[in-house]
């Protein structure tokens, strides 16, 4: 017996630890396929849809995290097809219609410090923010901003005033992650030139090698052949590009020599020089350059159909646009790149930061004129 019970003890420890590691082995496999069945209905469990950008909001010491997505909610969607938007607004608030039809082009004000005359160049910026299609003097833009006004913590008056487009300009800024890297006082790093791709000649406006990172090209190409399949795009120059890439060497070559590093017209840390910036061609008074600053020739791409198609859907594909520069957009689907503190960069004769901008360049064409290159 004594050798029996010395057999039968193990064997009936054996049988326990068969049975325990079923158990187990059953528990798993059940934990497991919930899992599966969770991961495959959960909602919004697969990956975002293209153009769909995460809400992470992850610190700039964080290089392994660098995603600085768009916080810019996205705009209130336009009415369904079949289903056109009514202007009446019927509740839009007492006069405001007519306030903003007079101050569209009356309205004396600096929103980005210089004197300007009238709102109509951030019109269909302010439409799309407000989520209208009613034109900027009707009821139902008066009634949408009323509704704006309301969501944003603002009296809702209906009226387009500086305090109104200054709450929408801060939502604007920090929609662009390198606005956010550069209010902490750092510029971000340029990639390596070998990992740039080149856009083809009918891209380019001027004849120019445009360099981009890849995926900023291959969502440009994409927000380009929706654009043309819309018919947002009138002529062959629609949307080419004039500039994309600029090595900070050359920013900084620009800034010693004309002794301006830091203001509206010169910044020694351009958005370009992240490979994720591009300036395209909205539209231009004829005999001007596409980047030309002038009220004049931004109030001609504030009313152009590429423009009015942009800021509605170029964000679907990753874009944000500078307000002040009809032609200037950012991609925002990948990370910037870690970068240096701004302080650490040349300063010579350096104004006080308004904004980043760009900088004109000499090389590129005027619009409508007989130099330009058509490629
Ligand atoms: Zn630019």
């Amino acid at each position: 017996m004594a050798k029996f019970r010395g057999i039968a003890r193990p064997d009936a420890g054996n049988d326990l630890r068969v049975l325990r590691r079923w158990l187990w082995g059953l528990g798993l496999l059940l934990l497991a396929s919930g899992g599966f069945w969770l991961w495959v209905t959960w909602p919004n469990g697969a990956a975002s849809p293209p153009g769909v950008q995460p809400r992470d909001e992850p610190a700039y010491a964080t290089p392994a995290e660098q995603h600085f997505t768009s916080i810019d909610p996205p705009p209130t969607p336009p009415p369904l097809a079949g289903a056109p938007e009514t202007c009446d607004g019927r509740d839009a608030p007492e006069g405001a219609a007519a306030a903003n039809a007079a101050s569209l082009s009356s309205l004396a004000w600096s929103p980005f410090g210089k004197p300007e005359t009238g709102w109509e160049i951030y019109a269909p910026r302010i439409a799309a923010e407000i989520g209208t299609t009613c034109g900027p003097g009707s009821n139902g833009f008066a009634s949408a901003l009323a509704r704006w006004q309301g969501a944003h913590g603002l009296r809702g008056t209906g009226v387009v005033d500086p305090a109104v487009f200054g709450t929408m300009l801060v939502r604007w800024h920090l929609a662009r992650p390198f606005v956010r890297v550069n209010r902490e006082g750092m510029c971000p790093g340029a990639p390596p030139e070998a990992s740039l791709a080149l856009a083809g000649p009918k891209e380019s406006y001027g004849g120019k090698a445009i360099r981009l990172r890849p995926g900023a090209l291959e969502a440009y190409r994409k927000m380009v052949a929706e654009a043309r399949a819309a018919g947002a795009l009138p002529r062959p120059e629609s949307l080419t590009i004039f500039s994309g890439f600029r090595a900070p060497d050359a920013d900084a070559q620009r800034c010693a020599r004309d002794k301006n590093c830091q203001g509206l017209r010169r910044t020694i840390c351009s958005a370009h020089r992240t490979g994720l910036a591009m300036d395209v061609v909205i539209d231009a008074v004829p005999g001007s350059r596409p980047d030309s600053s002038a009220d004049a020739n931004r109030l001609v791409m504030a009313r152009s159909s590429v423009y009015r198609w942009m800021v509605v859907n170029a964000p679907r594909f990753g874009f944000v646009n500078y307000a002040y520069e009809p032609w200037h957009w950012e991609w925002t689907g990948e990370p910037l790149l870690p970068g240096v503190p701004i302080s650490s960069l040349p300063q010579e004769g350096s104004e006080p930061i308004t904004e980043p901008a760009d900088q004109p360049t000499s090389e590129t064409p005027a619009y409508g004129s007989a130099a330009r290159n058509r490629r």
